[in-house]
């Protein structure tokens, strides 16, 4: 059987895929769609790095951006280090007698057994998903090596794959983001989990290693966020691939390197990329961050926003989401774009387009989310008022020229965490927050209902990889079937006590469309109405 292609054959196929859908009953109401490959991005990024044994804690370019970069201030209630022994050195046990993990202090596990309960209640689809599914184990015989960040809500997704038949081994994607009570419940639980708050360099390639490399067990599916552990896969045990049915990867990043591995025809499994499916766009990027933003300023800068005039660079996505949450409590907002649609929509939406020179003079805020580079300049730096705050929610790093500010007649001064001062000669002071590091994954929480629609797209995408019958996928990266996007949106609408209407037959025959979906094709992304706000 041929697996799904960008364009040709299409109908064929689809009923083809139908059909084997319909031999495993509980995804065949969700993996009847057509399954498209999306573009190869053109500027992917290099898959170049290689990873180094320093030893240090470090913000070494050998990891990925993710892994250095904090997705949440989510961080361990329980990580003023108790004692400085490293967990490498420690012998653990836990209840059960087994000492197969690696965790700071296996005793926190009671605490974060709390934490994983708390984040159960607004992760609802997904703990519905793990009751529909579990008596079916569709994961059943699955053995998936895991890399993302370790925290409450993610161990509702690791405690989901097991009840649905699956062995996890687990590390952290990021040296910061583990939460240690939570890596102490998974442990407590069985799961092989390897990581902690606070890991070196050398710490983090440990903590992969010890889930892919172990004797008498291998791995068969990868869940990724950041591409590191596929990286770490590739280099180090390329044979394990022989085995592996699927790679699900969650990140911006990880899903370049898998594009970029694609393009060369190095790709030697089919991969799911997870950031593109339009459940996870539309809430990592439109509604997170318009929940976010104002978090972030809130807790960084104590900042009141009504009256304010702040502009904000870039009205996609993220834009969208700032200029709103700003717009709602009272901020006069500027907007800058290169392209003349989103230009065209911001001014639909009630928002003054200004090139960034127009209005730097005057505005109390700058908030960079184009995912493009210098964006903010030391020009535009110089010329800002007395306590202006900038800040970013876009591309790490490289939207604001934080480089340029570090010249000696400029002082920093670190006025609370992720908060410097930036002190110009004439007394003038810029507030820089989180050293143009993303804003809201550095400064605030992201909300755990945001963080249930990702799991619950990762749990389909793996359920649907290593189902999917011999040929269905090549070795190539695709997009989560719509009718599992819509499946992912449909588990959380009871949360709402959301009724959707259903199509008639007629309704559905003048339409063109399956009464049980997919309702909308590939390509559609719906737009937001930022008027209701
Ligand atoms: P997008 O492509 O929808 O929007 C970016 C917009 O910026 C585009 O409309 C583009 O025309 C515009 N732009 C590009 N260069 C510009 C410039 N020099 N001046 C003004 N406008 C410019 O992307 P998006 O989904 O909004 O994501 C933007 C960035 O935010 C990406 O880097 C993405 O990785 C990141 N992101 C952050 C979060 C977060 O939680 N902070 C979440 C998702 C995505």
């Amino acid at each position: 059987m041929s697996g799904p292609e960008p364009s040709g054959g299409e109908e064929a196929k689809q009923a083809k895929e139908a059909e084997d859908a319909e031999k495993f009953s509980f995804m065949a109401t969700v993996t009847k769609a057509p399954k498209k490959q999306i573009q190869f991005a053109d500027d992917m990024q290099e898959f170049t790095k290689f990873p180094t044994k320093t030893g240090r804690r470090s913000l070494s370019r050998s990891i990925s951006q993710s892994s250095t970069d904090s997705y949440s201030s989510a961080a361990s209630y329980t990580d003023s280090s108790d004692d400085e022994v490293s967990p490498r050195e420690k012998q653990q046990t836990n209840s059960k007698g087994s000492s197969n993990f690696c965790v700071k202090n296996i005793k926190q596990a009671e605490f974060g057994r709390r934490e994983i309960e708390i984040a159960e209640q607004d992760m609802s689809a997904l703990i519905s998903l793990r009751k529909r599914a579990q008596g079916e184990k569709p994961l059943a015989g699955a053995k998936i090596v895991g890399c993302t960040h370790i925290t409450a809500q993610t161990a509702v997704l690791i405690e989901t794959l097991c009840a649905l038949g699956a062995q996890c081994r687990w590390s952290a994607c990021n040296i910061y983001s583990t939460q240690n009570e939570v890596a102490a419940a998974l442990a407590e639980a069985g799961v092989a989990v390897f990581a902690w708050k606070g890991e070196s360099e050398d710490d983090f390639w440990w903590c992969i290693d010890r889930c892919v490399n172990v004797d008498g067990w291998q791995a068969n599916m990868i869940l990724d966020d950041g591409g590191d552990l596929t990286h770490w896969v590739y280099k180090k045990y390329p044979n394990i691939f022989k085995k592996i049915r699927g790679i699900v990867e969650e990140s911006v990043t990880g899903v370049h390197r898998l594009y970029q591995l694609s393009k060369a025809g190095k790709l030697c499994v089919p991969a799911m990329n997870v950031n593109d499916s339009v459940t996870k766009q539309k809430f990592d990027n439109l509604y997170c961050c318009r929940e976010s933003i104002l978090d972030g300023l809130k807790r960084t800068t104590d900042v009141m926003f009504g009256g304010k005039q702040v502009v904000v660079c870039g009205y996609g996505e993220v834009g969208k989401g700032c200029c709103a949450a700003l717009k709602a409590l009272g901020a006069i907002v500027y907007v800058t774009e290169i392209d003349p649609i989103c230009a065209l929509q911001a001014c639909m939406d009630g928002f003054r387009v200004v090139k960034l020179s127009e209005v730097i003079r005057q505005v109390d805020v700058v908030i960079t989310c184009t995912g493009n580079k210098n964006v903010v300049t030391r020009e535009h730096l110089d010329r800002m008022k007395n306590s202006c705050i900038v800040c970013n929610m876009g591309h790490s790093n490289t939207e604001i020229d934080v480089t340029s500010l570090r010249t000696p007649e400029l002082t920093w001064e670190r006025v609370r965490s992720q908060v410097d001062h930036i002190i110009w000669p004439d007394g003038k002071r810029v507030v820089l927050l989180a050293e143009g590091r993303l804003l809201n994954l550095s400064c605030s929480t992201v909300p755990t209902f945001v963080l249930s629609i990702t799991a619950t797209t990762q749990a389909l995408a793996l359920i649907e990889l290593y189902n999917a019958p011999e040929g269905r996928y090549k070795q190539d990266v695709y997009l989560l079937p719509k009718k599992m996007d819509e499946y992912v949106a449909s588990l959380h609408l009871p949360s709402f006590d959301a009724h959707l209407t259903e199509l008639t037959d007629d309704q559905a025959k003048y339409l063109g469309l399956n009464k049980n979906g997919p309702f909308k094709p590939n390509y559609y992304r719906s737009v937001p109405l930022l008027g209701a706000l």
